[in-house]
């Protein structure tokens, strides 16, 4: 099929890319003429395990372009995504006007050929009636479907889970388009699941929203077993063996963060208000993972009493492992209130230090991970990437002034660190 994306990011690119990959004819879209550019020049604006060559074979195979006109899409497209940021308000609600700004673009190059619209950035409820109500003012002969398709793609794995997805959600107002959006998902071979429109919409938010609500569940046990001596990863174990529970999301850290939960987590809670439910669960949700980035910075103010002029070494920056994404990120967090507070920090990411320099522009940016470690007071581990558990730490511990070490994420092993000299604190255990 031709399809379209509009909204080339990490979701409208890997998305467009996996369907080119399926043998679909993807055309690509953004408005940031630097980006399509360097896309047409065959260099790939974010780190996404697997993209790079998925995006090269395809766009040398022909079926996979980029272009910055709506309108060359739009033409050429029987079904047109929508991917472009939904991001937070001040006050949680989503910003929703690069949504209604594209809804706009797209009805002025209608022809009259049928088209559907997707929207697969996540939107409030609802969000859907109104990309048809747009289209049809500014084009009130428009012969067109809404289509809610939410994505679940986990960034650092969004190849494979797009390739390879739990579910297709396809929230539809017209049976019309039933047909022509399973032609585009049959390839996949995954579960497709019709809804209406509403009922689409509410189901990324409701998933979202309860995923932080697991983390946030963990880590108030973390707590406890931090008071009474038990161990989180045993007992998350324990709970996790249940199917009913399941293990996944049960991993004690700092908190979540990232370009998702926390925006989809108060958008939720305002979408939800607006209805005329107050979600108190949701909130508290929030307040425990603001907690647990007070709880760990008390903890290293506890060790080193004074920041102020403590050099700190911190592994680290993206949001989470396999990626270069630090959007809202827990570690830029703890990070800039390191620096808020005198301490003087060098940091290393192995993906995320291009996009961490200009929040965290006071923060010295070192090129390996054993640099954050010299001369320093103290090393955090701020992301779960998995290449820090096979780093040298004893010699990491030789390059420190003092051996404490600070695990956020309970990535390496306590007795290990602990037989190497560090003290070490983690979360929970
Ligand atoms: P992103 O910022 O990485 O990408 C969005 C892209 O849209 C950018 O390249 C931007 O230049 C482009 N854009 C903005 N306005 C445009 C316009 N008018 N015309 C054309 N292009 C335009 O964002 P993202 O992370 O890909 O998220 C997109 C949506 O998908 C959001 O609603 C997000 O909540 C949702 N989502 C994200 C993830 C994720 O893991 N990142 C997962 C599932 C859903």
């Amino acid at each position: 099929m031709n399809l379209a994306i509009v909204g080339s990011g990490y979701v409208g690119l890997v998305t467009g890319t996996c369907f080119a990959e399926v043998g679909h004819r993807v055309i690509c879209v953004d408005n940031d003429l630097k980006k399509v550019h360097s896309l047409q020049d065959g260099h790939i604006p974010i780190y996404e395990p697997g993209l790079e060559e998925l995006v090269k074979k395809n766009v040398a195979a022909g079926r996979l372009s980029f272009t910055t006109s709506i309108g060359d899409a739009v033409a050429a497209s029987t079904v047109i995504f929508i991917a472009v940021p939904t991001p937070p308000q001040p006050d949680g609600s989503v910003d929703l006007s690069f949504v209604e700004g594209v809804a706009r673009e797209i009805a002025v190059h209608l022809t009259g050929e049928y088209r559907i619209v997707v929207d697969k950035s996540t939107v409030p409820v609802k969000t859907g009636e109104r990309v048809a109500q747009t289209i049809k003012r500014y084009k009130p002969d428009a012969d067109i479907d809404v289509v809610s398709n939410p994505e679940f793609l986990r960034e650092g794995s969004a190849v494979a889970d797009l390739m390879n997805p739990d579910r297709i959600v396809i929230g539809v107002s017209s049976d019309r388009a039933i047909e022509p959006m399973k032609e585009v998902y049959t390839p996949f071979n995954a579960p497709i699941m019709i809804t209406d429109l509403n009922s689409a919409e509410l189901i990324k938010h409701a998933s979202n929203s309860f995923l932080a609500l697991k983390i946030s569940y963990i880590n108030a046990v973390a707590a406890i077993c931090e008071a009474s001596g038990a161990n989180i990863e045993l007992v998350a174990d324990g709970m996790g063996a249940d199917k009913r529970i399941g293990r996944a999301f049960l991993n004690a850290g700092i908190g979540y963060g990232g370009s998702c939960f926390p925006k989809d987590l108060s958008a939720f809670i305002r979408i939800s208000e607006e209805l005329g439910y107050n979600f108190r669960l949701l909130k508290e949700v929030e307040e425990i993972n603001q907690d647990q980035k007070d709880r760990f910075l008390k903890k290293i103010r506890e060790s080193l009493w004074v920041l102020r002029h403590k050099k700190i070494g911190v592994l680290g920056l993206a949001f989470k492992g396999n990626t270069d994404d630090v959007r809202s990120s827990v570690a830029i967090t703890v990070v800039k209130a390191l620096l808020a507070e005198g301490a003087e920090v060098k940091a290393y990411d192995p993906k995320g230090m291009e996009k961490a320099q200009a929040l965290i522009p006071e923060a010295k940016l070192v090129a390996t991970a054993e640099e954050v470690a010299d001369g320093a007071d103290a090393v955090l581990v701020l992301t779960e990437w998995t290449d820090f558990k096979s780093l040298d730490w004893l010699g990491i511990k030789k390059r420190m002034l003092s051996p404490l070490l600070f695990d956020g994420r309970n990535l390496l092993n306590p007795e290990e660190m602990r037989s190497l000299g560090f003290t070490y604190t983690s979360v929970g255990r």
